[in-house]
């Protein structure tokens, strides 16, 4: 495991057979009511950047809090107070300075030793003992939390739900009109590596730049991610090459991240 949000961030998720796909599904109903509008790319007021949305927020929550209540009820809440409290103390500066600190949000530690963290829609943020031990330097935990804050702010979910379901549109058209097993199979490995996995890569990235921005912002040094980062990619085994992974190669994250910090001034002279 390489990296905060793998698709095993969802344990007891994933154990029962909840995967995002059926998140997908469950909201399937409100999408099939709208037709692919032509008026579906909207400004992300706070990162500036074009996105296709095609779903209200407040639906994917609602499909969105079903599988946290599964989650929470699936795996063991770490039960260890002081934890908790720094957790809440690091994700609450991290939240303000991201300037979502009016909203309510839920930081919860889970009892499995997995390095590994996720957030979903309505701010649930899972937190997993394996990590949070492995950060004991402060700052570490707020990368990690400022980049769970970067995947919300930059409505990742919302982007990713609506790029499947363009995805899956284009799939049935492609299928009705290909009648060849050989196109079918490409079309298939497109949709597994493109889709069925969390967050693409160039969400992983922004929500990397977003998340130092905040810990900055909330006074967290963030030149810490780069020994974080290297941590968290040493301890891996094998993983697969970055172009079949929606997960940014872990030698290349680092790099970036290091570029990121020394152009905005925020490196040792
Ligand atoms: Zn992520």
């Amino acid at each position: 495991m390489c990296g905060i949000c793998d698709a095993e961030a969802l344990g007891g998720v994933q154990k029962t057979g909840w995967q995002r796909r059926d998140l997908m599904r469950a909201l399937a109903g409100g999408a099939a009511a709208m037709a692919l509008p032509a008026c579906a790319n909207s400004t992300n007021p706070e990162t500036g950047r074009e996105q296709l949305i095609l779903i209200d927020e407040s639906q994917l929550q609602q499909a969105a809090l079903q599988a946290w209540a599964q989650q929470v009820q699936q795996t063991p809440t770490w039960n260890n107070r002081a934890a908790q409290q720094r957790l809440e103390r690091v994700g609450t500066r991290i939240v303000n300075a991201a300037g979502r600190g009016g909203q309510p949000w839920e930081f919860r530690l889970f009892d499995t030793p997995d390095k590994n963290a996720f957030v979903l829609p309505g701010n649930k943020v899972g937190f997993y003992r394996g990590l949070y031990e492995m950060c004991q330097v402060e700052d570490w935990m707020a990368v990690v939390l400022g980049h769970e804050t970067g995947h919300v702010i930059g409505r990742h979910a919302a982007e990713r739900y609506s790029r499947e379901m363009v995805t899956q549109t284009a799939l049935q058209v492609a299928g009705a009109q290909i009648n060849s097993r050989i196109a079918t199979a490409a079309l298939g490995m497109g949709a597994q590596v493109g889709l069925s996995l969390p967050f693409s890569r160039e969400q992983e990235s922004e929500a990397d730049i977003l998340g130092i921005n905040y810990a900055h912002a909330a006074q967290f040094d963030v030149r810490q991610a780069i020994p974080f980062w290297t941590a968290m990619s040493s301890g891996g085994g094998s993983r697969p090459p970055e172009f079949m992974s929606t997960h940014p190669d872990p030698a290349n994250r680092v790099e970036r991240i290091r570029a990121y910090i020394a152009q905005q001034g925020w490196y040792p002279a």
